[in-house]
């Protein structure tokens, strides 16, 4: 309470306010208030509250809470002490800036003005000081400019008009160029601007203009631009409520040569080097830096220039930092010879620069391990690992999809899988694969593409999943490209691109552009080693990695993954030498003809196997039977369908060949159109034309049977399994065969065997007596047992029911977040992420995609429980997640919470699951 008036105190001086309390005092406020009590030369000052701001916007006529002004009239009392100066003095007059500043940094959504105090005859006295009328003018015109602006809602071109005015009058171009007295006359004119929009003169009254000034800082608070910012950034009222007001004396870097403004890093922000890092202009203001009106100086040069002033800043940055324990970014005006430090924040850096940072202020004892890896964002380490567009590159996007699978990449478009491996592979082009959306069966596309743009489909797309695993940029669902595949050619608004044409896209952000735009490649240091090995050591979770083939494997290795927690086997199945053998397994009509192609299969997929186990000996490798429905294996019905008509009209073609065959004696036509003739029947073949419409026509059938209205809830995952047990049984014996090979070459491996889909135990009863049967068999053989686990994923809500009863046969959870998000939102994870979800969360229906981040209220729940369940059954059941929710900083923090062993994700967000694993232990406590 304020002992002088009775009421609340709303107002702080720098040297009393409680440099913690930015909820109280602003960002900026409380910032002011530390930096004057740790001895720095900060220009005098005080803040008005956020407390005062809300009670201000509350009440109905917007009126300042009682007794505030005087509480304001006794700080610039004490100001006018401290600096010797007088509020509207004539003589020695105090100028004051006027700043907003809120909790959380909104930069440039609200209102400030600048040199509030001057009047006509304050501005004589400025003059008579400094001896300066161009000075004075000049700051006089910038105030009744920002004030008639802030304060009184003039706009900004009236006043724009008139300085135009006066500069073709005087026929210069450059404000700097303007003379004193042009100067002079521009306020004039301003002021007349002021009084002709709103009707009063522009007030005199240094405290009415304080007022006045103070109402309008509140009052943006609640502006447009500030408002809309809070939504845009989620930023709610507990996070920041209110903006302070920071009232401070004005200081001049403008007032001769020895005089300065700049900004500075106390280090490089861009590499992290330990050197001052910033710029400066000598006789300027702090907005002509901004303005970008002069070219500033490197701060190097101030060594030369200002030699004394060179050593203070480097002074200056040492307490900062001994002080902050953190990079500072901070400004700087030199009045008359002496420093001051206006501003001063944790500086924002690219995450190379936060590492390098990191591991070198720990070694220089600034910071503690811990603080080392806490001021890492995990997310921020993505931009170490994949190429990125060049930031100093200007590029207008022509499309907007999802971010899908971060990178940026150029190359010619191409609108199938078959003309990227060609163009890719064979002819060396960098591609860009383009697909309304892709299947299993582009993969050999994935591999020859530098990235991969799809018009449909989520961030749990197959072409999402996929390029995620291979490291690859992927943007998805970009609705506003329609693509032909016949013509090869796609729309984006008003222009187009055809095959051929150099596109770019950026997996980090989602978005298109036409043509190349060059890019920045990765830079995984040695210093981002040392922060990951000092993640490992504080991190319970461990990292595993989503690696289906032994060169993701390889990657996640080098990464820091410690295991595989999910290969996906129908990636096997899909290279270009397995294709034809599984179609013709789906294809079969009997049991033995399934079993002939799987016969060759088998060496295939055990040689898979084999390698993977090697690659991450001694570490688990979790290999999940087949999910997906077998008729992704097949072309979609369409493509069949096109493909019969083009055979089909060959057909005719050739009889038509044949038919003029007969003809050529009835038309006594030469002897060469009887050679040529037969050379067309020899290039096509007609009995080979009618094999190929026999195959295409069984195909189609194939597809129309194995058609299902809502495949992602239909026939794959163990149902399949148990109704084709061949399929199973083929991998299982893969994968015990592999390990037994393995066992026997002496290589220590830790095989796993994981069931998909799962819903109740009697069906993992049922794949388990395969197992057993065969792993019996394998030890009849090789006298002895292979050491394996046997455990299921839990992705179905009943599994999550049911676990205590699934955790009598499985020894292993495996949490599959995409499919279980999917299935207790009933969201399909296919289409969800372009349809509605923009708006739920635009809306605020939900706060996050719950495919992205884990919904920890619902599907945090459902695994609460589960992993609860299972292990009162299997104290020692161990537990992991394999969603692309375990490569999500957030919500690897709650698996850490719940008690999981580890994540595992796509081998390019190791690094950023090592390091928020850390987090998640350093922040649990
Ligand atoms: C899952 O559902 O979370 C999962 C990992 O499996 P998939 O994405 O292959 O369905
Ligand atoms: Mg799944």
């Amino acid at each position: 309470m304020s002992v002088a008036t009775g009421t609340k105190k709303h107002v702080f001086a720098f040297t009393e306010g409680d440099g913690k309390n930015k909820k109280l005092l602003g960002g900026k406020g409380s910032n002011l208030c530390e930096m004057t009590q740790i001895g720095l030369n900060v220009p005098p000052g005080f803040v008005i509250s956020t407390v005062a701001c809300l009670e201000y916007l509350d009440s109905p006529s917007r009126e300042l809470p009682a007794g505030i002004m005087d509480e304001v009239r006794a700080h610039m009392r004490k100001l006018e002490t401290q600096t010797g100066k007088g509020f509207g003095d004539a003589k020695n007059p105090l100028l004051v800036s006027v700043r907003s500043g809120s909790a959380l940094s909104m930069p440039g959504m609200m209102d400030t003005i600048l040199n509030l105090g001057l009047n006509a005859t304050t501005l004589e006295g400025v003059i008579a000081q400094t001896g300066d009328r161009r000075f004075g003018y000049d700051a006089y015109r910038r105030f009744i400019q920002l004030f008639g602006k802030v304060a009184q809602g003039v706009p900004d071109e009236r006043f724009d008009q008139q300085l135009e005015a006066v500069k073709q009058q005087v026929g210069v171009t450059e404000d700097v160029a303007l003379s004193a007295d042009d100067l002079r006359e521009i306020s004039e004119r301003f002021l007349q601007v002021v009084a002709e929009t709103t009707g009063r003169s522009f007030p005199a009254d240094p405290f009415a203009q304080l007022e006045l000034a103070i109402k309008a800082v509140f009052n943006s608070w609640m502006g447009k631009r500030a408002v809309d910012y809070r939504k845009q950034f989620n930023i709610t009222p507990d996070m920041a409520n209110g903006t302070a007001v920071n009232i401070q004396t004005m200081v001049f870097g403008n007032r001769g040569e020895d005089s300065a403004t700049g900004v500075a890093f106390t280090r490089n922000p861009g590499t992290g080097e330990n050197k001052l890092f910033g710029e400066y202009l000598v006789n300027a203001q702090g907005e002509d830096v901004v303005a970008g009106i002069r070219t500033p100086k490197p701060i190097d040069w101030m060594t030369a220039e200002m030699p004394q002033l060179a050593t203070e800043l480097a002074e200056l940055r040492d307490k900062l930092e001994t002080h902050y324990h953190e990079v500072q970014d901070f400004e700087f005006t030199i009045e008359r010879g002496r420093l001051f430090c206006l501003q001063t924040r944790n500086g924002k850096m690219n995450a190379t620069a936060m590492v390098h940072t990191s591991v070198e202020m720990e070694r220089e004892g600034l910071i503690d391990k811990q603080e080392a890896l806490l001021r890492i964002q995990p997310e921020s380490l993505e931009q170490m690992l994949f190429p990125r567009l060049d930031p100093e590159v200007r590029a207008e996007p022509v499309a907007q999809g999802l971010p899908a699978s971060p990178g940026a990449a150029s190359g010619i478009a191409v609108f199938d899988a078959d003309r990227a491996e060609q163009m890719g592979k064979e002819l060396g082009h960098k591609v860009i694969l383009v697909r309304e959306e892709t299947k299993p069966e582009d993969i050999h596309g994935f591999f020859a593409a530098q990235g991969i743009l799809t018009s449909r489909g989520g961030k749990t797309s197959h072409a999402a999943v996929v390029a995620r695993g291979m490291g690859k940029p992927c943007v998805a669902g970009a609705e506003g490209i329609s693509v032909d595949v016949e013509r090869r050619e796609a729309q984006v608004g008003a222009s187009s691109f055809c095959e051929g044409d150099v596109i770019t896209i950026d997996g980090s952000t989602g978005k298109v552009y036409l043509g190349e735009i060059p890019t920045v490649e990765p830079d995984f240091t040695q210093e981002l080693d040392q922060i990951l090995e000092w993640a490992d050591e504080v991190a319970r979770l461990q990292v595993w990695a989503n690696a289906d083939l032994p060169d993701d494997a390889r990657r996640a290795v080098r990464y820091g993954a410690v295991g595989i927690g999910l290969a996906r086997t129908e990636r096997m199945f899909n290279a270009v030498d397995r294709l034809p053998i599984v179609i013709e397994m789906i294809m079969a009509e009997t049991p033995e003809e399934r079993q002939a192609a799987l016969d060759r299969l088998l060496p295939l997929q055990r040689a898979d196997f084999k390698e993977l186990f090697q690659v991450m000996a001694p570490n688990p490798v979790t290999i999940r039977l087949l999910d997906p429905p077998i008729h992704e294996f097949l072309p979609d019905e369409r493509q069949l369908e096109r493909d019969l008509e083009a055979l089909r009209s060959l057909s005719e073609t050739m009889r038509g060949v044949t038919v003029l065959e007969g003809a050529i004696g009835l038309i006594q036509a030469p002897d060469k159109h009887r050679a040529e003739i037969n050379r067309v029947r020899r290039v096509v073949d007609p009995i080979l034309v009618e094999a190929a419409i026999a195959k295409k026509e069984a195909m189609l059938h194939k597809v129309r049977v194995l058609y299902e209205t809502n495949p992602m809830l239909g026939h794959r995952g163990v149902r399949l399994g148990i109704s084709f047990p061949e399929i199973y049984r083929m991998q299982i014996r893969a994968i015990l065969e592999a390990a037994a090979d393995c066992a026997k070459a002496g290589i220590r491996i830790q095989p796993r065997i994981k069931v998909p889909q799962v819903c109740t135990q009697e069906e993992l009863l049922w794949v388990k007596d395969y197992v057993d049967e065969i792993h019996e068999e394998i030890k009849q053989r090789d006298g002895r047992p292979v050491d394996f686990q046997f455990g299921t994923m839990i992705e179905v809500v009943r599994a999550c029911m049911e676990a205590g009863s699934l955790a009598e046969v499985a020894e292993f959870f495996s949490f599959g977040t995409n499919d279980l998000t999917q299935a207790a939102f009933s969201f399909s994870r296919e289409d969800a992420e372009n349809k509605f979800l923009p708006l739920y969360s635009q809306s605020g229906i939900l706060q996050n995609n719950p495919f992205e981040v884990l919904d920890i209220k619902g599907v945090g729940k459902l695994m609460e429980l589960a992993v609860e369940w299972g292990k009162e059954i299997r104290p020692d059941m161990h537990v992991g997640i394999c969603g692309e929710h375990g490569g999500h900083p957030d919500s690897i923090g709650f698996c850490h919470r719940i008690g999981l062993d580890y994540v595992s994700c796509s081998a390019p967000r190791v690094p950023v699951a090592r390091l928020a694993a850390a987090h998640a232990a350093l922040l649990a406590g």
